[in-house]
């Protein structure tokens, strides 16, 4: 029904992707999605994909939920617009406020809102900075991020993050900020066990600590699983020595939820599931499963000393901030979430089922791991079965392969060099789990088979 060549033709002309090539892009056409149900998606030509990646790893409830859609209509037609700046309020974002208080970890009862995860990651770099101001320590500026990591595209996100392609766009990181290497045991791991490896890693922080010094060391931040890095799952022993460290530290902690939260791991958030006590959480994706933008900074008692208790304004905000609209698809999701009990069921249910599916996979011949935590995995695709030091000469392009026959096939992967990732929707069911796991299997069938070509 849809002209998909037409579509393509104008988009080519008019629009600029993200994270996209244009040039190739141009030369293969868009791949146009025009509706979704579920964990469904349909595109212009009337295939049926299943999205193993819940859009950006954000879609947590399925796509096409009326609920959230009526919501939203109902409160756009009583107040579509107003902003909470200057002492205002309004109904849907005081009640949102509530709703996340209720769910957060004890000590984190209050939040501020922003429309995005990379506008929560800015916000982060001036309330680290305002905090250390009004506790009289304006030396402590350097935060402290993860090579790898992804913390967003504004100037500060991309800075945090460590992924150095981005920074080599634009001369970044904006000074101030520093990078520790990730717990990626698989493919940096080398000779040690992956305990020794966590251990290893996470001192590397203890270290650049004292290399700036800890009075000009205003805080670390670090994703609970890193995502687009690759869904790095650390070992078991880093977060309790990172735990250690920063209680001996007078630093702040920022955990990045912004994939993490809303049920990923099986809990609220990830810092609940690594026991963290983060000082700082920003939210956005799974906060209104993608259905209106929306992000947040939820901010710790500790923080609140500095930034509220000790007076005077804090020179920041957005237009957007507590969107009524968005705060209203906020709360129908989070209804829907609590409701379905969605975070149990990833960890008992379908978290569980999937994983025990999923790294069997680990078996095929182009599989050097199958990892998986909550409902976020990935698949370390190798040249070199049982060699994990070896990887792919042209680093990226199996990845790519494989993402493009797993479209062909009907499922949504994302290719991370050559890591294979899923992130699906957590209503995702028995049987959508097995179709899946089946589907990924066939597409390493199809890419081995294309390699030995
Ligand atoms: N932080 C993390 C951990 C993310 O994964 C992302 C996006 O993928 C962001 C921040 C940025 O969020 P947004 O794309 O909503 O700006």
């Amino acid at each position: 029904i849809y002209p998909t060549a037409a579509l393509q033709a104008v988009d080519a002309a008019h629009h600029i992707h993200p994270f996209t090539d244009t040039k190739e892009l141009n030369a293969e056409g868009t791949r146009i999605i025009t509706k979704a149900e579920g964990v469904w998606l349909t595109d212009s030509e009337g295939h049926r994909i299943l999205d193993g990646m819940a859009g950006l790893w954000c879609v947590q409830v399925g796509h096409g939920r009326s609920e959230i859609a009526d919501a939203v209509h109902k409160q756009m037609l009583e107040l579509s617009y107003y902003n909470t700046f200057f002492k205002t309020s309004h109904p849907p974002v005081i009640a949102l406020a509530e709703k996340i208080a209720e769910i957060a970890p004890d000590h984190m009862k209050r939040v501020f809102f922003c429309s995005s995860g990379s506008e929560a990651n800015d916000t982060v770099f001036r309330m680290v900075r305002h905090y250390w101001d009004q506790m009289g320590k304006p030396d402590k500026k350097v935060i402290i991020g993860r090579w790898n990591g992804y913390h967003g595209s504004t100037l500060a996100g991309t800075s945090l993050g460590g992924m150095k392609a981005m920074h080599e766009q634009g001369d970044l990181p904006v000074p101030g900020v520093d990078h520790i290497d990730q717990p990626y045991w698989f493919g940096e791991g080398g000779d040690m066990s992956p305990d020794e490896f966590g251990i290893h890693i996470a001192r590397q922080l203890e270290r650049k600590i004292d290399e700036i010094g800890e009075d000009k060391v205003a805080a670390f931040i670090a994703e609970p699983v890193q995502g687009a890095g690759g869904v790095i799952i650390p070992p078991e022993t880093y977060w309790p020595e990172i735990k250690r460290i920063l209680s001996e530290r007078n630093i702040l902690f920022v955990a990045d939820e912004v994939i993490c939260g809303f049920g990923r791991l099986g809990s609220w958030f990830g810092s609940d599931y690594y026991g963290l006590k983060p000082d700082l959480m920003p939210i956005a994706k799974g906060l209104t499963s993608g259905y209106l933008p929306m992000g947040g900074v939820l901010v710790s008692d500790r923080v609140v000393e500095g930034l509220i208790d000790k007076g005077g304004e804090f020179y920041h905000g957005y237009t957007y901030s507590g969107h009524p609209a968005c705060a209203a698809a906020a709360l129908a999701n989070l209804e829907i979430i609590q409701r379905e009990k969605l975070v149990e069921r990833v960890r008992d249910d379908i978290g569980p089922y999937l994983q025990s599916r999923w790294t069997v996979l680990g078996e095929h011949p182009l599989v050097g791991e199958a990892r998986m935590v909550g409902l976020v995995g990935a698949l370390e695709l190798v040249p070199e079965k049982g060699n994990r030091k070896k990887a792919f000469a042209d680093t990226g392009t199996v990845g790519t392969i494989c993402r493009d026959i797993s479209f062909q096939n009907g499922l949504i992967m994302r290719a991370v060099r050559d890591s294979m990732i899923i992130s699906p929707p957590l209503v995702l069911s028995h049987e959508e789990a097995d179709l899946l796991v089946a589907t990924a299997r066939k597409t390493l069938d199809d890419t081995y088979a294309e390699l030995k070509r």
